[in-house]
């Protein structure tokens, strides 16, 4: 008997992440080599790795969150194994800033080789630090801040402020014999930011006017016309929220953004408020912001929940976890009431932050049941509470006359974005031939000031679920769709190996259909014709004797219900 056999889900190999790799054509000396192993093509896991004489440079090691398609799945990674026989090789980790899509997958690299070090600015460094506890990782940290100058191994590396929807963003400027390169990772140009921090444009000239060979562009809101507008923009609408609120009002946001959750802290003192954090990330990542100086906590403002819960109603402000509808964060398990903190008439939610495409099911969801309970809910779509982190079409095009790079690769962002960023450029006078759009695993030579499109790497998607770190395959999700939408049959056949006759009627174990269990027997007849065909063959293989067999279920299952479900076909020798 061959149990659970079929269409076994492959539980080696990795999907798309196991295409080899072309012959890559050899980097001639004084080439520089970047290949980005993630963020283009997609809005997240953004990664570049810079070669040069042998050595390498990584800017960023980020996630990509899953979607509704891929089941299971915790978080996604950039595919290592270009890299993982050249670890030794790489001289740091430079991170532009401490963001998810940025700082994620830093765990799993170190856990490859642990003393890679890693160059960040102080916020990033103690965001990534806090992760890595939870991981029992200690990293080797290198820390920066704007307008210093570092080497690691032959790459000379300048740091550049930009700002963001996180504090303490920096753009890596990375000089070799190969030329000048300048990434911006996450940027906006905020004008009036918060902490006053904007981008050094004056550093971008002085790099334009220096010569930028390549120049890697965030390209988010390239679709986006205009300007994005301050952060600052929002404080009104958050005003009135508290002013008008009789009840409590409940504040969601990402748990990184710092400035917005400064507006918040802000109006609640203004407003008499005190002010409670939720949410496991949230306090963590405010404890070390306000540490660190980069939020301003007004004294006594901040309480335990517990004293909080005991003032009227009027005087209480929550900021919490759960903005995109993540269903284990606090906001979503108060719209469940699977919460302590019970939203009522009265009170105010108020979702200060983006609405990430493949999240808006999960966050209407939470809206609609909060609204349900009575509470105003107060978001993107209904009032100016959120603004974005990224620079705008007109930003970028500001950036092209800025540094007038000779040659330009748009990075973070999906193929519409990245067309859109290089249309950007090719319009300030970037040749059309230097405006490269490339895909994850792409590999682009600078040689001679030239940056080309050379070959490719693996790159595909690296899924993380709960107990393994690319076990996962594209075929064991398809496995698992297949599960939730069309169910699933295990058809338990009892053959005469000699005649290959069913020495009685199968068992038939079906899940996800509405059919009583007799209903399948009429399958019989179409699994013994196929047992017939295997024996006059003189097959005995059993995996291929089941295939007969799962091939006869399932036409027979797609004529009679018009669903595709998951077979299991289970053979045994009378
Ligand atoms: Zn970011």
């Amino acid at each position: 008997m061959s149990a659970g056999g079929g269409r076994r889900p492959q539980t080696r190999g990795r999907g798309r992440a196991s295409r080899r790799s072309q012959d890559l054509p050899g980097l001639p000396r004084d080439g520089l080599r970047i290949v980005p192993l993630g963020g283009l093509g997609e809005i997240g896991r953004n990664m570049t790795v810079f070669e040069y004489a042998g050595r390498l440079l990584i800017v960023d090691c980020g996630v990509l969150f899953p979607e509704e398609h891929q089941p299971g799945v915790d978080v996604i990674l950039p595919d290592f194994s270009w890299l993982r026989d050249r670890l030794d090789k790489v001289d740091a980790i430079v991170l532009t800033h401490g963001h998810e899509d940025h700082i994620g997958g830093v765990p799993y690299l170190l856990r490859e080789r642990a003393d890679i070090p890693v160059v960040g600015s102080r916020l990033t460094l103690a965001f990534l630090e806090a992760k890595l506890k939870e991981h029992g990782i200690t990293p080797v940290t290198v820390k920066v801040s704007e307008d210093d100058r570092r080497t690691f191994g032959p790459f000379d590396c300048e740091f550049i402020a930009v700002n963001h929807s996180i504090p303490d963003g920096l753009a890596v400027a990375i000089r070799t014999a190969a030329g000048l390169v300048l990434h911006t990772g996450d940027f906006k140009m905020d004008q009036f930011p918060l902490d006053g921090r904007v981008t050094d444009l004056r550093a971008f000239a002085r790099l334009g006017q220096e010569g930028v060979d390549l120049f890697l562009v965030d390209s988010t809101n390239a679709e986006v016309p205009g300007f994005t507008v301050s952060e600052g923009e929002l404080s009104p609408a958050i005003e009135t929220v508290f002013r008008t609120t009789p009840g409590r009002v409940i504040v969601s946001s990402f748990a990184s953004h710092v400035h917005r959750i400064q507006q918040v802290l802000d109006a609640a003192r203004d407003h008499g408020r005190k002010v409670a954090f939720v949410g496991r990330s949230m306090v963590r990542n405010m404890g070390i912001a306000a540490d660190l100086g980069y939020l301003d906590i007004p004294q006594g403002l901040v309480i335990d929940l517990k004293q909080l819960e005991r003032r009227p109603a009027n005087q209480i402000a929550l900021i919490c976890t759960g903005s995109q509808g993540e269903p284990l964060a606090a906001l979503s398990r108060m719209a469940n009431r699977d919460h302590p903190i019970r939203v009522t008439e009265g009170d105010t939610v108020l979702l200060a932050s983006s609405l990430i495409p493949g999240n808006e099911n999960a966050i209407y969801r939470v809206i609609n049941e909060l609204t349900r309970w009575g509470a105003n809910v107060v978001h993107k779509g209904n009032a100016k509470v959120h603004v974005s982190g990224h620079a705008s079409a007109g930003e970028l095009a500001y950036c092209y006359n800025i540094v007038q790079p000779s040659s330009v690769l748009p990075v973070h962002g999906e193929w519409r974005h990245l067309r859109a960023n290089a249309d950007i450029a090719i319009r300030t006078g970037v040749d059309p031939k230097r405006a490269l759009i490339a895909h994850d695993g792409a590999v682009i030579d600078l040689v001679d000031g030239q940056a080309k499109i050379t070959g490719s790497v693996p790159a595909g998607l690296v899924y993380v679920d709960a107990m393994t770190v690319g076990g996962a395959t594209e075929e064991s999700l398809h496995v698992r769709r297949t599960l939730a939408e069309e169910g699933v049959i295990t058809v338990v056949c009892i053959v005469d190996p000699d005649t290959g006759k069913l020495t009685e009627e199968p068992d038939y174990l079906a899940h996800g259909f509405e059919h009583a269990p007799g209903d399948f027997a009429k399958a019989t007849p179409a699994i013994q014709k196929a047992l017939t065909t295997a024996n006059k063959e003189n097959i005995e293989d059993i995996e291929q004797i089941e295939e007969l067999v799962r091939q006869a279920m399932s036409n027979w299952a797609y004529r009679q219900t018009r669903r595709s479900p998951l077979i299991i076909p289970v053979i045994v020798d009378a």
